[in-house]
């Protein structure tokens, strides 16, 4: 072989080492472009009647979003079951026939009557699912200006039609019934969590690592956020400053939740003034009025929505000394602020959560 052959030779050989370590640089490129990192997808929606958002970690596109679309449809498909308003909805089935006769109920809506009974027992009563009659005569879901104090007689009447223990429920036929004419099962303070516990189930079934639903104040979480942390969730100061420069001048304080939920329930959220005085929208069984406990938001963290839920809107009407002693008595935590802006805590949250105004 000459000298030129053997130059072309050599040449062949170190180009097709550069080829080699080329290529291999480029499969490198390409594999950590394909090695997935883990992303947080986020959308909002109205569902239930109000905003719903659902966040989910995943290192697919396709599958966050095919998610995130279950999470919605089980949202809807859970609150078109127990709507109050509904003509259509199981719950109005059940509300016709009080006095009448049982009614055959889905597992889902069987389910969120059970559990608003059981939190009924746990709260002595203070959360009630048979508040319905009273509701729908204080018109919170009409337009502000269409709402007016009711008679005191009007209250005591539809009252007498407030009874949770007049709810009968057959679990092994799936029948609930009200034994009396004119009861009102009302889901409006326990629909919500439970909706973020079903979101999150089907959510979870996809395969998703990572998740949280919030529906309104009803927030229910698990898993990890990519960089490792909780979820962390506001807590909204129920008197925001007018002059607010951030969205953050708005949160008392900032709760971290994982596998948990956390409902909050103020009475910011639904009301009318009138003479001066603010009428909202969670009533005191006792008196048909809106609870007069002096708490004005309650912040519930629970190992599951529906009883953040309902516990939340208990504890509002027990208010901060009895509604503190029950959240430490069922293992809970939680925050009340009262209409002078003072926050109680539970034991759990000491030296863990700070705001103005703690006790
Ligand atoms: P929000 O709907 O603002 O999240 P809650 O979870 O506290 O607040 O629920 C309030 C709703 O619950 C009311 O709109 C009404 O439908 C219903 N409700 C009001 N008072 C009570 C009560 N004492 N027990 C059970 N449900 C109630
Ligand atoms: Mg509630």
């Amino acid at each position: 072989m000459n000298n030129k052959a053997q130059g072309i030779r050599h040449k062949a050989q170190s180009e097709k080492i550069i080829i080699a370590v080329l290529s291999s640089i480029l499969c490198i490129l390409l594999l950590s472009g394909c090695t997935k990192e883990d992303k947080v997808f986020k959308k909002t929606r109205t569902e239930m009647f109000t905003t719903v958002t659902i966040t989910v970690v995943s290192d697919s596109d396709k599958k966050a979003e095919e998610a995130i679309d279950a999470g919605f449809a089980e949202i809807r498909r859970i609150g078109e079951l127990i709507n109050y308003f509904s003509p259509d909805s199981e719950l109005t089935a059940v509300n016709r026939s009080a006095g009448k006769g049982p009614v055959k109920v889905s597992r889902e809506t069987l389910d969120t009557i059970m559990k608003a009974i059981h939190t009924a027992d746990v709260t002595g009563g203070a959360f009630n699912p048979t508040i319905g009659p009273v509701i729908k005569l204080w018109g919170f879901s009409k337009k502000e200006s269409e709402r007016f104090v009711p008679s005191r007689d009007s209250v005591s009447a539809a009252l007498r039609f407030v009874d949770y223990k007049k709810v009968k429920i057959n679990e092994a036929a799936s029948e609930v019934y009200l034994e009396d004419a004119g009861m009102e099962l009302d889901l409006g303070g326990i629909a919500k969590g439970y909706g973020a516990d079903k979101a999150i189930e089907v959510i979870r079934a996809k395969g998703i690592k990572a998740a949280l639903v919030a529906i309104a104040g009803d927030i229910r979480g698990y898993g990890m956020r990519p960089d490792g942390q909780p979820w962390r969730v506001g807590v909204q100061n129920p008197r925001s400053k007018a002059d607010k420069k951030s969205p953050d001048d708005d949160i008392l304080t900032a709760l971290y939740l994982t596998d948990q939920a956390i409902s909050t329930s103020g009475d910011y959220e639904r009301f009318f003034t009138e003479d001066g005085k603010r009428y909202h929208h969670i009533i005191d069984p006792k008196t048909g009025f809106p609870s007069e406990s002096q708490a004005i938001s309650v912040s519930v963290i629970a190992p599951e929505g529906y009883i953040s839920d309902g516990i939340s809107t208990g504890v509002f009407v027990l208010g901060s000394q009895k509604g503190i002693a029950l959240l430490e008595s069922m293992g809970l935590e939680g925050i009340i602020v009262d209409a002078d802006m003072k926050a109680y805590i539970t034991k759990g949250l000491k030296g863990i959560v700070e705001m103005p105004g703690m006790q």
